[in-house]
C-alpha cells in the first residue's frame, strides 16, 4: 500500500538516511523505533512530502507521489507538540478540515460529533485549547486529522510529551481508533513499550538504516543483531 524505495537523504553533506526501503500494506499499523537521530522523523517528513528525498521514490495506493504536494497525498500528520488553533474551540479545530471539503452543513456536524466522541471528548466541545489538559490537546489534535479520513496517518512521537498514564490510555485509543477505521498508519517513537503495544510490525532504525522489522513477538524472540535485542528489551 505504501513502498519506499530506496531513500537516501543527506543534510551538509551527512548521510541522515541510508537506502531505506518499506513496504506497509493497508490498514496496517508500523512503527519507527530507534534511538534519536536516527533519522526517523526525517523519513516520517519524506513520507508525507514536507521534505525531498535526494534519491528514491514513494508509491501510495499504486500511485508515485514522490513528487506530489502533501495536500494532495491523502496524507494526515500528527506531531509531539499539538499545534491547535489557539482561537478556535474544540468543535472548530477539529472541524477545520472538512470545512474545506464542502460537505453538507448536517453531515459535516454529525462527522465532527462522532470524532469528537471517539476520541472521548464530549461535552468539550466549546472549550478552548489552554482550557484542556495536554492529553485532551493532543486528542483534539488526533480527532482534527482523522476526521478527514486520511489513507494514512503518520505520528511522530505524538505522546511522547505526556505523562505516562495519560500516554498508556492514548496509545489504547489510538489502537483501537485505527483497526476501527482501518487507516494505515506509521508512529515514529523511541519508546519501545509504546512500540510493541500498539503495533503490528515495528521497523527498527539505526543510524539512518533499517536494521530488523518484524512483529513485535518476533523482534522479541528472535532479535537480529545485538543492538535490536538491546533496544527491545530482551537483553539487558
Ligand atoms: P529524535 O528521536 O531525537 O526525534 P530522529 O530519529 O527523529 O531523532 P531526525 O530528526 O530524523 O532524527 O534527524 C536525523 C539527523 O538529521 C540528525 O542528526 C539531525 O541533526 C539531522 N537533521 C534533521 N533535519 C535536519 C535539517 N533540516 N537540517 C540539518 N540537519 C538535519
Ligand atoms: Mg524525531
Amino acid at each position: 500500500f505504501i513502498t519506499i524505495n530506496n531513500i537516501q537523504k543527506a543534510f551538509d553533506g551527512q548521510k541522515v538516511l541510508k537506502n531505506m526501503n518499506l513496504t506497509i500494506h493497508k490498514g496496517e499499523f508500523i512503527t519507527l523505533l530507534g534511538p534519536s537521530g536516527c533519522g526517523k522523523s526525517t523519513l516520517l517528513r519524506i513520507a508525507a512530502g514536507l521534505v525531498s528525498a535526494d534519491e528514491g521514490s514513494i508509491f501510495i495506493d499504486g500511485v508515485d507521489v514522490t513528487h506530489v504536494s502533501p495536500k494532495e497525498r491523502g496524507v494526515g500528520m500528527v506531531f509531539q507538540s499539538y499545534a491547535l488553533f489557539p482561537n478556535m474551540n474544540v468543535y472548530e479545530n477539529v472541524a477545520f478540515g472538512l470545512k474545506m471539503k464542502k460537505i453538507e452543513k448536517q453531515q459535516l456536524n454529525e462527522r465532527v460529533m462522532n470524532m469528537i466522541r471517539l476520541v472521548g471528548l464530549d461535552g468539550k466541545e466549546n472549550a478552548y485549547p489552554h482550557e484542556l489538559s495536554g492529553g485532551q490537546q493532543q486528542r483534539v489534535a488526533l480527532a482534527r486529522s482523522i476526521v478527514v479520513e486520511p489513507k494514512v496517518l503518520l505520528l511522530d512521537e505524538p505522546l511522547s510529551a505526556l505523562d505516562a498514564q495519560i500516554r498508556k490510555n492514548l496509545q489504547k485509543l489510538l489502537r483501537d481508533i485505527q483497526q476501527r477505521l482501518g487507516i494505515t498508519m506509521i508512529l515514529v517513537t523511541h519508546d519501545q513499550e509504546e512500540a510493541m503495544l500498539v503495533s503490528d510490525r515495528i521497523f527498527i532504525l539505526n543510524k539512518g538504516e533499517i536494521v530488523q522489522n518484524g512483529n513485535p513477538q518476533d523482534l522479541y524472540k528472535h532479535p537480529a543483531t545485538e543492538f535490536v535485542a538491546r533496544f527491545i528489551g530482551s537483553y539487558n
